[in-house]
């Protein structure tokens, strides 16, 4: 061989022994390359706790390891990895500083992120005990956090690979009764987050892990295989349009130009060829379970009925896409205007037709409709309760029980307090969860089935309502008189 050609191979392989050890830093087995799907993906990364070292005595554990440290460098670590991958990513501290939590939130809202990963370890008051084990954490519940309780499942699955304990997927109201943690609560409607909590810092044994080097490079991978296979399922999204135009000058938000606008879903499954599943998408207009239909994949027009009634509105929906993968909840906040003498039409009508099987759910738009206008009026509870009567009769009985807390809870003075005391309905607290709000993008003309501008007076007999009503059969009568009667009876 050619002296200086062998050279030439001698020094270019003292560079690549040169570069691979300065990249010593990981040594772990993944291979980021092959998970194309995370480039361009926006991942906020929250190392917990940090610069508190000398005050706070809990976070430590044996030999004086502390959280602190231990959360840092996973996350550091982890941020290479997604990096790497081709993920852009923002780490709420890089160093051992103390950032409060309203600065770590603020900076997740601006990054606005596709996930949110904070890291943390537990410690326990028992640590003589030895308590070890994972579990991640989501804000709320599962049904109002499906997409954060996804990954948080994906994310334990990887724990218990590392870890020989078992752990669980848990709501932060388990820990924070109230509210839910405040890193998770001021962000839930931004997108799927989780707190991952890898174990006891407090445990002699798992502390021993958390001081390894080599251990911590392990949970880093956990933590980037997780976010990788979540990506990979894809994290649907939604859009919504709407065929008529839609004012935001005024205090309310959304004010429809039309009653009887075209309102369509645009469902995206968050990966190419992944198609979305028909069967899981649920709507509902406040709280009352409504349909909506296929135009083709991906396109659904909302079956709000004939018309939507004047008043203050909420239409929610979630999905997931044909790899099981959730979509966040989604709402559409809207109003329509009020006309003279609306509200008392609405409450009069909804009270008749509230009252009967076939047509309760027309009963209970009308109804929620006007208590949408007067929430503080002193009839309030009244329609509250007639609605309640009316998620009965309908099989809603979660939603029945909801408005019955409400009475209890919201109006203290309510003729129906005594009543509620002592059941069912008293011990808890009504909490609204309104999910993540979609503007509405006016597309006037261009949506299918769009329909032409017709204004029906509430309580229009033209509009079918009483025809239905006499249609109704004496048997359904006599069923629905006999659970009004039952409800009425459990109340004695
Ligand atoms: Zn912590």
């Amino acid at each position: 061989m050619d002296p200086s050609r062998s050279l030439k191979l001698i020094v270019a392989c003292i560079c690549l022994l040169g570069l691979l050890a300065c990249e010593k830093k990981y040594s772990g087995t993944v291979n980021v390359s092959s998970h194309t799907w995370l480039k361009g993906k926006k991942i906020f990364v929250d190392p917990g706790h940090g610069g508190t070292a000398s005050r706070d005595g809990f976070r430590a554990g044996p030999g004086g390891l502390t959280e602190e440290e231990v959360n840092l460098d996973v996350c550091l670590q982890l941020g290479k990895l997604l990096e790497a991958a081709g993920a852009t990513v923002k780490l709420s501290r890089v160093k051992d500083v103390d950032i409060p939590l309203p600065q770590r939130v603020a900076a997740a809202q601006e990054f606005a992120p596709d996930l949110l990963v904070s890291v943390h370890h537990n410690g326990t008051m028992r640590r003589m005990d030895g308590v070890n084990y994972p579990c991640v954490l989501i804000w709320g519940s599962r049904e109002v956090s499906p997409a954060s309780f996804d990954f948080a499942s994906l994310l334990l699955g990887e724990f218990h690979r590392i870890m020989d304990e078992r752990g669980s997927v848990l709501s932060d109201f388990s820990v924070f009764p109230e509210t839910g943690s405040m890193m998770l609560r001021e962000t839930h409607n931004l997108c799927p987050g989780v707190i991952g909590e890898g174990g006891y810092f407090s445990d002699e044994r798992h502390a021993r892990h958390l001081r390894d080097p080599q251990y911590r490079t392990h949970e880093a991978e956990a933590y980037y295989k997780a976010v990788a296979e979540y990506f990979r399922r894809g994290i649907p999204r939604a859009r919504a349009q709407i065929d008529c135009r839609v004012a935001n000058t005024g205090f309310l938000q959304n004010e429809l130009q039309s009653r009887t606008p075209a309102i369509t879903l645009l469902l995206e499954s968050g990966y190419p060829g992944v198609d979305i599943d028909d069967s899981t998408l649920r709507v509902t207009l406040d709280n009352i379970p409504i349909a909506a239909s296929r135009l083709r994949s991906g396109k659904y027009s909302v079956n709000y009925g004939r018309r939507l009634y004047p008043g203050a509105h909420r239409i929610r929906f979630s999905f997931s896409n044909t790899r099981g993968q959730s979509s966040m909840i989604y709402s559409l906040p809207f109003h329509v205007p009020v006309t003279t003498g609306e509200h008392d039409a609405l409450v009069q009508e909804g009270t008749r037709l509230v009252s009967y099987y076939y047509t309760a759910h027309e009963g209970l738009k009308m109804l929620l409709a006007a208590l949408s206008m007067t929430v503080t009026a002193p009839d309030a509870d009244t329609l509250l309760w007639r609605i309640a009567q009316g998620f009965t009769l309908i099989g809603e009985p979660a939603a029945a029980r909801y408005y019955y807390s409400k009475i209890f809870y919201f109006y203290p003075q309510s003729q129906y307090h005594a009543t509620l005391r002592g059941t069912a309905y008293d011990h808890r607290y009504p909490v609204e969860y309104l999910g993540r709000e979609l503007p509405f993008t006016e597309e006037c003309g261009s949506c299918p089935a769009a329909r032409t501008e017709r204004e029906i007076p509430v309580g229009d007999p033209t509009t079918g309502d009483a025809e239905q009503e006499k249609s109704y059969l004496p048997l359904e009568k006599a069923k629905s008189f006999l659970r009004a009667f039952r409800e009425w009876i459990s109340f004695k």
